[in-house]
């Protein structure tokens, strides 16, 4: 298997943000699986589909073609979705379609081939226990949940989302349950992680902290 960092943690525990350094500063390809569930309740939510619609939601994600491009932006269908995909409409149920168990295998098998034979950084929740339980390298990153809900408020506000934080606490508390208890790809906390509370460490403290396990000086 050729390098692989797996990377999980809660809505707001910085991955993104972190994972997307330590890529740029590695020369690694950065994969946001979360990006993935996000196209696909997108999708469901464009074309009306109803929530509860298991098969539905299945077939459209067989019948997708979702990939990202060089710059990291998501595309499904040859559409550009990446703003689309960050939208509070999409963020209240996405927790709630990728626990749909049919559409995690596809979506599991999706970001395996978006991995192959490249040296990558993935993060998402199930990367270190089921995408990539082998990964040559599995960090937990986690932050308290009233942390985690500033980080992202003040995300939303830079890019032009409307959400207020009491909102986005909320919404995060959600998830965190919906993610926790999934009967398949739940985000969970495992022995061979490397885990690291980020509530009172700056980003750069976060990034050097990851890339000081991988050249092991740390
Ligand atoms: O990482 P992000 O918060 O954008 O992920 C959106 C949602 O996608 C999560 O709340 C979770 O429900 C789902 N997800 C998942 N498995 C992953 C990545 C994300 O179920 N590997």
């Amino acid at each position: 298997m050729s390098l692989v960092i797996a990377i999980d943690g809660p809505a707001g525990s910085g991955k993104g943000t972190i994972t997307k350094l330590v890529a740029n500063k590695l020369n690694l390809i950065y994969i946001d699986t979360g990006a993935t569930y996000r196209a696909i309740t997108y999708l469901v939510l464009k074309n009306n589909i109803d929530v509860t619609d298991n098969k539905k939601i299945v077939q459209l994600a067989k019948n997708s073609n979702i990939y990202f491009n060089e710059d990291g932006n998501i595309f499904v269908n040859d559409l550009d979705i990446t703003n689309e995909i960050r939208s509070k409409e999409v963020s209240s149920i996405v927790s709630q379609i990728s626990s749909i168990v049919e559409l995690r295998e596809i979506m599991v098998d999706l970001q395996r081939k978006m991995a192959k034979d490249k040296a990558v950084i993935m993060e998402g929740r199930d990367i270190t226990t089921v995408v990539f339980p082998n990964a040559s390298y599995k960090f937990y990153l986690d932050a308290s949940v009233e942390e985690r809900a500033k980080r992202r408020y003040k995300q939303n506000i830079k890019q032009g989302i409307d959400m207020s934080y009491d909102d986005i606490l909320e919404n995060i508390k959600n998830r965190d349950y919906n993610d926790m208890h999934k009967e398949v790809g739940a985000l969970k906390r495992c022995d061979d992680q490397i885990y690291i509370d980020t509530t009172n460490l700056s980003i750069d403290e976060v990034v050097n902290t990851i890339i000081g396990y991988i050249e092991g000086v740390d």
